[in-house]
């Protein structure tokens, strides 16, 4: 609607329709005898602009409306030319990462874990991209962008193929290392999940057993009972869960009993203040306890610091990953190394 001459007025027009919108939306409302209350979250952007149409205004508007829900909720917020180029980005890295998993782009890293007397005793696996025009895409950045989209079922896949080859082959050798997958909440919840991670397993031959699954607290806490139930029958197929990030969730030490767990991983957050910051030391050591009483293996992640291994070891930890006993490195090379395959030889593909 005409709001005023300028944009400022316009904009502070805008914004006092919205509030009074949310106010009305705010009131208590009766149905059925229930009392209840609405929020919304408001778009706005002004015109007029060069060259724009009505789809471009309310493409505009939709775009500050998401950005409201994000921010919160029962908001109001405005339309910033930035935002559109966010929106693009974003766009062109999902088309990017796409193109990516159809020509084979995507690599997978390991990082190996250790026992606490510095044994390696297996790895987790890591998505790596590199895009040709970008260089290397961090996970923290893609993963969640592949969850939003979708891309995270094709992307799962492929780990969790790599994971069972790999596993088949070291088995094959006589060799007994574990691999660790990380399974984010999406794919967990795809209706074949399960029988995927069976079909690969009979596929490749992988022992089961050695297949440790990572998922999240927050996926633990959705949606309980299914959940608990698609655990259970992945753990009769042998294979093992792991809570990965641990402490960073919202947990109740409660469900930690009621499910079927081998392991938890804590947080590189709180590793890394140990054993200087007394309230991470003692989360570290709360959950070292928790996890003895449980009878649950603790790997702990991102240790970096020869007096962060000392100081972990002498708490019973388990295990150990970290920068200070290996890096993340290609898949390929590491199971060579496994396998005992000369260096600088002609290699099949695994
Ligand atoms: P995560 O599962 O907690 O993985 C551990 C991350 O910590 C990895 O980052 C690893 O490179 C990094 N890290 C290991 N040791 C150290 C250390 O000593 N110091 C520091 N500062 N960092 C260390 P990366 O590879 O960037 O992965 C980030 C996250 O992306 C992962 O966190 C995981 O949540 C997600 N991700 C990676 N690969 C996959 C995947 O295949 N599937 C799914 N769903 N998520 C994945
Ligand atoms: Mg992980
Ligand atoms: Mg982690």
């Amino acid at each position: 609607g005409q709001l005023g001459g300028d944009l400022e007025a316009g904009r502070r027009h805008a914004r006092a329709v919205a509030d009074k919108l949310r106010e009305v939306l705010a009131r208590p409302c009766e149905l059925d005898g229930s009392s209840y209350v609405s929020t919304a979250s408001i778009g706005i952007t002004l015109f007029p602009k060069d060259r724009e149409g009505v789809d471009d205004l309310l493409r505009e508007a939709d775009i500050a409306m998401y950005r409201a829900k994000e921010a919160g909720r029962n908001r109001v917020a405005f339309f910033a030319a930035a935002m559109q180029a966010e929106v693009e980005e974003r766009l062109a890295l999902e088309q990017a990462l796409q193109r990516a998993i159809v020509a084979g782009g995507i690599d997978v890293h390991v990082q190996p874990q250790f026992d606490a007397d510095g044994q390696e005793v297996g790895g987790e696996l890591l998505l790596r991209w590199l895009d040709p025009a970008r260089g290397p895409v961090s996970p923290a950045r893609f993963i969640p962008l592949a969850e939003e989209t979708g891309l995270i079922l094709p992307l799962g896949d492929i780990v969790l193929r790599r994971a069972c080859q790999a596993l088949a082959r070291l088995h094959a050798a006589g060799r007994e290392l574990h691999l660790s997958v990380n399974v984010s909440p999406r794919q967990f919840r795809r209706d074949d999940f399960v029988e995927r991670v069976q079909e690969l397993l009979h596929e490749t031959g992988a022992p089961a057993g050695s297949l440790i699954l990572e998922v999240t607290e927050g996926l633990l806490i959705e949606n309980w009972e299914s959940t608990l139930a698609r655990m259970q029958r992945l753990v009769a197929l042998g294979v093992r869960f792991s809570i990965d990030d641990f402490g960073t969730g919202y947990s109740s030490l409660g469900y930690l009993k009621k499910l079927p767990l081998y392991e938890l991983k804590i947080d590189r957050g709180f590793v890394a203040d140990t054993p200087d910051d007394p309230s991470d030391t003692a989360i570290v050591q709360a959950i070292l306890s928790v996890a003895r009483h449980l009878g649950l293996h603790v790997v702990a992640e991102g240790v970096e610091t020869q007096a962060q291994a000392d100081f972990l070891r002498a708490n019973h930890c388990g295990g150990l990953q970290g920068f200070l006993l290996a890096r993340p490195q290609p898949l390929a090379d590491w199971l060579d190394r496994q396998l005992g395959v000369p260096e600088g030889l002609p290699l099949a593909a695994d």
